[in-house]
C-alpha cells in the first residue's frame, strides 16, 4: 500500500550524482559554509557530523569562553528533541527546563523569567516543526543575565522571526542535515557564530573533533540512494514496517563528535540552493492542512508567533490525549504518516529526570503538548488531496469515538 512518509525531502538519484560531483570541487566546503552563514545571518560556520555533535561542541566552546566553572546549567524548553538533554549530559552540564506554551509551542516566557540564572551557562531554543520560538525575548534575557544563547535551528532552516533568520539569534546557531530535517545528507550538521572571542573558543574546543571516517562516509553513500528512492509513497509503504529504526528518537550519548564527510558537501550545498523552493512546498501544504483542519472539532492548531515565518518540516496539531493513538492509527491505515512526535516531556524522560537542577519546577504545558501532539507530513510527496482526506478522517474519528 502507498504510504506518505511523516517527513522527508523529495530528491532524485540525479541530485545525488550532481551533489557528488559538486563535492569534488576544491572550494565545495568553503562554498557550503558560506551558504550556511547566509542561511543563519552569521559570519562563521563549521560543518560537523550531526546536529547533536554541533550542540555538544557549542556547549564545550561556551564552557571555555565563560571560564566560570560554577556555570554548569543549560536552560531549554520542556518539550524538545531528546538529543538536546543528551548533548547537555555529554558536555558534563546540568539540564534546567522551562515550560512550553501549548497555544504556540514556544517556551513559556513566565517560566523563562522565573529561572534562577546564577548557575546558568546558556539558554537553548527549540524552534520545533520549523516554528520560531520567542527568540527575541530569549536573546535579550540571555544578554541581560550575561549567559550565552544557542539558537537550535535543527528543524527551522529558512524560518524567520521579525525578518531575522532562525539560527541567527543569540551567540551561536546550529543546523541539522539528518533525515526529516529541512535539508538532508542523512547525517550532518553545522555550528554558526559571529563573535571572534567565541569563535576562538569554538576552534579550541574543535581540536577534539574526530576525523570523518571512510567507513561512515561509505555507509551514508550506500544509504542515500535507498532513502531517496524509498521515500516515494508507493515504496515507503513497503519499508516502513522493517525494523530499521525509522522515526525513533532515542536518548543517545554514544555518538562521535566528528568532522563532516567531505563527500556530502555537494549534496548539502545543492539543497541549500533550493531551500526556498523546498520550504515553499512545505509551507503550502501546511497552509492547506490548516485551512482544512481549522474547523474540525477536537483539533487545535498551534499558532505561530506574530511576525514569524515558519517553514514546517512537519505540521503539528493538538488533539485530546485519549483520542491521539486512535487518530494516528486511523491516519496510518489510510496511508498517511502521522506521528506522536517525541513521546515524553523532558521532565518525564528518566535519563533527564535523574540529572535535573535541584529546584526544577513543574512543566505542565510541556506535558500537555507531549500528550496531545500529532504531526502531519508536508514534504514534496504529499498529494494535493491529503489535507482534505486528513480532515475527513479526523472529523469522522473524533466525532464518533
Ligand atoms: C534533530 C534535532 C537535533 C539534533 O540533530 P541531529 O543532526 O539529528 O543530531 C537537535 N535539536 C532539535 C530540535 C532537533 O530536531
Amino acid at each position: 500500500m502507498s504510504f506518505v512518509a511523516p517527513a522527508g525531502i523529495s530528491l532524485s538519484l540525479r541530485d545525488l550524482v550532481r551533489g557528488g560531483i559538486r563535492s569534488l570541487h576544491s572550494e565545495a566546503r568553503g562554498r557550503l559554509e558560506t551558504q550556511l552563514c547566509d542561511a543563519a545571518g552569521r559570519s562563521r560556520a563549521h560543518l560537523v557530523s550531526s546536529g547533536r555533535a554541533a550542540m555538544v561542541w557549542a556547549l564545550e566552546a561556551m564552557k571555555l569562553a565563560a571560564a566560570d566553572a560554577r556555570r554548569t546549567e543549560v536552560v531549554f524548553p520542556g518539550y524538545t528533541c531528546y538529543s538536546v538533554p543528551a548533548a547537555v549530559e555529554i558536555a558534563g552540564l546540568v539540564p534546567r527546563i522551562i515550560d512550553v506554551d501549548p497555544t504556540t509551542l514556544s517556551p513559556d516566557l513566565d517560566s523563562l523569567h522565573r529561572v534562577d540564572f546564577s548557575r546558568v551557562l546558556a539558554i537553548v531554543s527549540a524552534n520545533l516543526y520549523g516554528m520560531p520560538d520567542e527568540l527575541l525575548a530569549m536573546e535579550s534575557l540571555a544578554r541581560e543575565r550575561g549567559v550565552f544563547m544557542l539558537d537550535d535551528a535543527a528543524q527551522s532552516m529558512g524560518a524567520r522571526l521579525g525578518g531575522r533568520p532562525v539560527g541567527g539569534f543569540g551567540d551561536m546557531g546550529l543546523f541539522s542535515f539528518d533525515k526529516g530535517k529541512n535539508i538532508t545528507t542523512l547525517q550532518g550538521g553545522a555550528l554558526m557564530a559571529d563573535s571572534d572571542k567565541l569563535w576562538s573558543a569554538v576552534v579550541e574546543a574543535g581540536s577534539e573533533l574526530l576525523d570523518d571516517t571512510p567507513a561512515a562516509t561509505v555507509s551514508l553513500l550506500l544509504k542515500l540512494p535507498v532513502y531517496v528512492v524509498m521515500l516515494r509513497p508507493h515504496l515507503y509503504g513497503l519499508v516502513r514496517r522493517l525494523p530499521i529504526g525509522l522515526g525513533l528518537t532515542p536518548y543517545d550519548t554514544g555518538y562521535p563528535i566528528a568532522e563532516f564527510s567531505r563527500t556530502l558537501t555537494g549534496l548539502a550545498s545543492l539543497q541549500l540552493e533550493r531551500l526556498q523552493e523546498l520550504n515553499a512546498v512545505r509551507i503550502r501544504n501546511a497552509d492547506r492542512l490548516r485551512a482544512h483542519l481549522r474547523d474540525v472539532n477536537g483539533v487545535t492548531i498551534p499558532k505561530p508567533l506574530a511576525d514569524s515565518e515558519p517553514v514546517y518540516p512537519r505540521f503539528p496539531v493538538l488533539v485530546d490525549p485519549g483520542s491521539r493513538a486512535g487518530l494516528i492509527s486511523t491516519l496510518e491505515r489510510a496511508g498517511i504518516g502521522a506521528t506522536a512526535s517525541y513521546p515524553k516531556a523532558m521532565v518525564d524522560v528518566p535519563q533527564v529526570m535523574q540529572r535535573l537542577a535541584p529546584d526544577q519546577r513543574e512543566t505542565p504545558g510541556a506535558r500537555d503538548v507531549a500528550a496531545r501532539i500529532v504531526t502531519l507530513p508536508t514534504h514534496g510527496y504529499v498529494p494535493a488531496e491529503l489535507p482534505g482526506r486528513v480532515a475527513a478522517l479526523a472529523r469522522a474519528y473524533l466525532g464518533t469515538e
